[in-house]
């Protein structure tokens, strides 16, 4: 078949958080893209509660912080958790240390509707093609590489483009990510169901934590509770999947029922009428989330945030792993249009910092299941270390080359599942030490788990502050390449008199 024309130096299918970072990243270098997003912005998107890294890191690189100060989002400084062996809530704070005001240690809860459309319009200013209500429905490809996409116009013609590069970033209902690896890899550790909704209000936490994302355990699972106005709160309930019968036949009812049957969440809601305008009038359900791929990238494509991988909503990884990696993706497009690299070291940077970035909030993630006690209960005796499946520890161990957190203190010799353990007690030891902190040092940053998994994210927020790291950075790996002056590309990392 003839090669389509290349219109386009990237097409960006998705106009979520990592769609938006990518086009924009790109275009930043003077670089041709189109963008294609099937909705009408603004839409309702789940995932309203942010990390620091993509406030003060990726807004900050991408032109858009002072936009987000603006907007009047619930600022957050951490998060609190009735989650453990301890019945008292306690918090998790982004600060290092609780007393000395570090500009960048809050993130903002958003409603996303409006957060993505900030994003989105940001991409369009700075010169991305944005075309809403289109759809793409298939990928032009031949033997050697991706060259472009078939998508329908809102007055449903059938159009074709052709571009250097085709990003995926059409999120978790991708039909386009097999273009790339194969089929996704599905964990059964995290396979839950979440039913969530909004009531108009409800009671806050007491100051300085009222903006922080509440999340109690209970019994079935764990709720989240999340303020993203006075007179609005995002309520949502994680469960076994056993549960997806009835959830899934009466949602409302169901979610109901579990904040009933959770009385942290219930008393905080006492007489609060359930939330009346659209979208945030109906009770949705999503299931299937934590995934991955074998290949994130092959020549003409690369896939970025939901349409890549996704963890677990505990802990609002989802959208600093779709921003940072549009923002890796972006580096790697860059490079690759300007020429300055090779097109496969390029890429495999990029994937190599993807997945070492979703295995350390993957590692994370299941010590923080692990930590919570409770023997009577069948949600959380399944979500110990004890309970990943073989299988599934030898196909992500084979993802990431070993575990991620490489501090061979906590990792070294053994099995995977006794280092994934080791990481797990580190992480609780962490926890049961806060209720002694002093308000000089946040005692979770003495955990390796938690310091290593915020370690990207800090050099980012350093990054958007000072216009570069405060240390060179180190490449992730041999041979490996570094982030350039400006955050946008790739370049050989820089070699100081006596290194060798
Ligand atoms: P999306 O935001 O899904 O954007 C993809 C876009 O692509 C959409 O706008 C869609 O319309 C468009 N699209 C799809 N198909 C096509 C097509 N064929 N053609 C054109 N356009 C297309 N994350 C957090 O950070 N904090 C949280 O508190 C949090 N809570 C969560 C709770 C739950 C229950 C779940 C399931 C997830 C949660 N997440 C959270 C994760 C978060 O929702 C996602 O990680 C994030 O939205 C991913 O962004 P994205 O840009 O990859 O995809």
């Amino acid at each position: 078949p003839a090669r389509p024309p290349q219109d386009f130096d990237v097409i960006v299918v998705g106009g979520g958080p990592a769609g938006s970072t990518v086009s924009a990243a790109v275009a930043l270098h003077g670089h041709r893209v189109l963008l294609v997003e099937k909705e009408t912005f603004p839409r309702y998107q789940i995932g309203e509660s942010l990390l620091p890294s993509t406030v003060h890191g990726v807004c900050r690189i991408l032109g858009v912080e002072e936009e987000m100060a603006r907007a009047g989002f619930k600022p957050k400084r951490g998060g609190t958790f009735r989650w453990g062996r301890n019945r008292d809530p306690w918090q998790f704070s982004f600060a290092l240390s609780p007393r000395l005001a570090d500009p960048t240690s809050f993130a903002y809860q958003v409603e996303r509707s409006r957060f993505d459309a900030i994003l989105l319009d940001n991409a369009r200013r700075v010169g991305v093609d944005v075309r809403e209500g289109c759809r793409v429905t298939g990928v032009l490809a031949d033997e050697e590489r991706v060259r472009g996409v078939r998508w329908t116009g809102p007055d449903g013609e059938i159009r074709e483009a052709g571009a250097r590069y085709v990003v995926d970033a059409s999120g978790n209902g991708s039909r386009i990510h097999p273009h790339v690896g194969g089929k996704r890899i599905y964990s059964d550790f995290f396979r839950n169901i979440a039913v969530f909704g909004y009531f108009a209000g409800g009671a806050r936490l007491p100051a300085p934590n009222d903006g922080n994302i509440f999340c109690a355990a209970f019994d079935e699972g764990w709720i989240w509770y999340i303020p993203l106005r006075d007179d609005l709160t995002s309520v949502g309930a994680v469960v076994d999947r056993e549960n997806a019968d009835a959830v899934q036949g009466d949602p409302a009812t169901a979610w109901r029922r579990l904040i009933d049957a959770c009385p942290e969440i219930r008393d905080l809601l006492d007489g609060v009428p359930q939330a009346t305008e659209a979208p945030y009038d109906q009770v949705r359900v999503r299931k299937d989330w934590s995934y991955w791929k074998s290949q994130l990238w092959r020549p003409g494509m690369a896939l970025v945030g939901d349409a890549a991988c996704f963890v677990d909503p505990v802990l609002s990884s989802g959208v600093h792993l779709a921003t940072y990696g549009g923002l890796l993706a972006a580096r790697s497009l860059n490079g690759c249009l300007a020429g300055t690299l090779d097109e496969n070291r390029l890429f495999t940077e990029f994937e190599a910092r993807y997945r070492h970035e979703y295995s350390l909030f993957h590692e994370f993630l299941v010590s923080f299941y692990d930590m919570h006690q409770d023997e009577r209960s069948y949600f959380w005796k399944a979500r110990k270390v004890t309970h990943i499946g073989t299988t599934e520890l030898e196909a992500f161990v084979e993802l990431v080359g070993g575990l991620a957190s490489g501090d061979t203190s906590l990792t070294g010799a053994g099995p995977a599942g006794e280092r994934l353990t080791a990481v797990a007690d580190d992480f609780e030891r962490a926890v049961r030490r806060l209720p002694d902190a002093d308000d000089l040092r946040n005692p979770l940053y003495e955990s390796t788990t938690f310091r290593q998994v915020f370690q990207e994210g800090t050099v980012l927020q350093e990054r958007g502050l000072f216009g570069g790291p405060l240390e060179d950075e180190a490449p992730l790996r041999p041979g490996g390449l570094v982030a350039s002056e400006d955050g946008l590309s790739w370049v050989e990392p820089q070699r100081h008199p006596g290194s060798s």
